[in-house]
């Protein structure tokens, strides 16, 4: 029974690197976040040593009573968040949902249509290396090379041309919100399924802060880690019609034995994004998206060629467009990253650079959130990196990391999980 530090002191030590890191810097990935401590208790309890093939009451497994009312909770907390008839929780992960979501909608072979990868849709939807691509014929729309948005006119052409089994509404880099109900009705005018992957703003969505995609999507998928701000997994919701072909695509579909300890750090999550403290968490994602968008908009930026795709945001991310700037993609994020911020270079739309040192920057504001950012610590974040851009490779670092560290300190995180058997 020796603890982590004495039987395995090399793990211990990145990991406490890691929670240094955690708390020293500030964590812009739009993708990621904090979980709270009850999340981590969740994740690294006995759950982890229960084998559950199959689903609550029907398992192929013994001793399933315990983690058979976890399930449930989970289950019924997604289905209570997101208004849904149906929800599988046993997803390990997004990618997982998703081949489960595409397997139960549609064959191989068939075709089906999702935003392309280089416009912000993501490797699930039909990437070329991915087993969408591999498994489905893929069509894609993007978004007008004007306005940075998605047209649903084209969308619609696009259908009509191309009559996909499926088509997909959903985005990994996109600061905009989709027209779910356009995307209804050209679904049923091509008889094609709709799936939504709402994996990025399903924190925004349980908070009635962003358009729920459940009333007009066949099957809703999402991860639980991102704006959600729970464990790292996936989760799928669908209208009842579905539940028998998506959980067999989950089990056995894809998948062997759930994890139960994910799921149990699932219903914790999902208990949390019911309540008022989490949706005013939301509000700050959302108005400091909007504070740094209007930073980066600001003349001194501007005037060294950066600018804002779409001109601002109405989600938790904001996408800077470096194509006419000094500064690539892997320059803007490096000179980030050495004053203490932590972003990811991302494709703009038309990128005439590679996807690994591409024009942009995706940066996003559900972690800072969740360590107690508020206007105020938004607006200095966002005056750093602002300044930061604007000077380019002649920033003052060491000025601007000292900015950072004092946010860091004045927000601190993980109080008291000093050592990690407190988890
Ligand atoms: N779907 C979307 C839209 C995503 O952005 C992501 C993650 O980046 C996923 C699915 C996949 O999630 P995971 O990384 O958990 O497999």
């Amino acid at each position: 029974n020796a603890s982590l530090a004495e039987l395995d002191p090399e793990v211990a030590e990145a990991m406490a690197g890691e929670l240094g890191r955690q708390r020293d810097t500030l964590e812009m990935i739009a993708s990621e976040n904090f979980v709270p401590r009850a999340v981590l208790q969740a994740q690294g309890s006995v759950l982890t040593n229960k084998y559950a093939e199959g689903y609550p009451g029907r398992r192929y497994y013994g001793g399933c009573e315990h983690v058979d009312v976890v399930e449930n909770l989970a289950r019924e907390r997604a289905k209570a968040l997101f208004g849904a008839d149906f929800a599988n929780v046993q997803p390990h992960a997004g990618a997982q949902a998703n081949a489960a979501v595409l397997m139960a909608l549609m064959n191989p072979g068939e075709k089906l249509l999702g935003m392309d990868l280089a416009h912000g849709g993501h490797l699930t939807h039909g990437m070329k290396l991915n087993f969408s691509g591999k498994l489905y014929q893929v069509a894609a729309y993007g978004v007008r090379e004007d306005t940075h948005v998605v047209d649903m006119d084209i969308v619609r052409e696009k259908a009509l041309a191309e009559r996909p089994q499926v088509i997909i509404a959903g985005w990994s880099a996109y600061p905009r919100q989709l027209d779910f109900a356009a995307f209804r009705s050209i679904a049923d005018e091509v008889g094609a399924k709709l799936w939504v992957d709402m994996a990025h703003f399903a924190g925004l969505v349980a908070t009635g802060l962003h358009p729920s995609p459940v009333p007009h999507a066949d099957v809703v998928s999402t991860t639980v880690h991102k704006t959600l701000g729970g464990p790292r997994s996936g989760m799928i919701l669908a209208k009842q019609e579905w539940a028998k072909k998506l959980n067999s695509a989950v089990f056995p579909g894809q998948q062997g034995g759930p994890l139960m300890h994910a799921i149990a750090a699932k219903a914790v999550a999902m208990k949390i994004a019911g309540s008022d403290e989490f949706a005013e968490r939301q509000q700050r994602v959302l108005a400091g998206a909007k504070i740094l968008a209007e930073r980066l908009s600001a003349a001194d930026v501007a005037g060294n060629g950066i600018s804002v795709l779409t001109g601002g945001t109405d989600v938790h991310l904001v996408l800077v467009d470096l194509r006419n700037s000094q500064l690539d993609g892997q320059q803007g994020e490096d000179l980030l990253h050495e004053i203490g911020i932590t972003v990811n270079r991302n494709a703009v739309p038309f990128d005439p650079r590679p996807p690994m040192n591409p024009s942009g920057l995706r940066i996003g504001t559900p972690a800072l959130a969740t360590r107690g950012f508020g206007d105020e610590a938004f607006t200095e974040v966002a005056d750093i990196i602002g300044t930061a851009l604007a000077a380019g490779q002649s920033a003052d670092v060491a000025a601007l990391r000292a900015r950072v560290t004092k946010l860091a300190q004045d927000y601190p995180l993980y109080q008291g999980l000093e050592d990690w058997k407190l988890v």
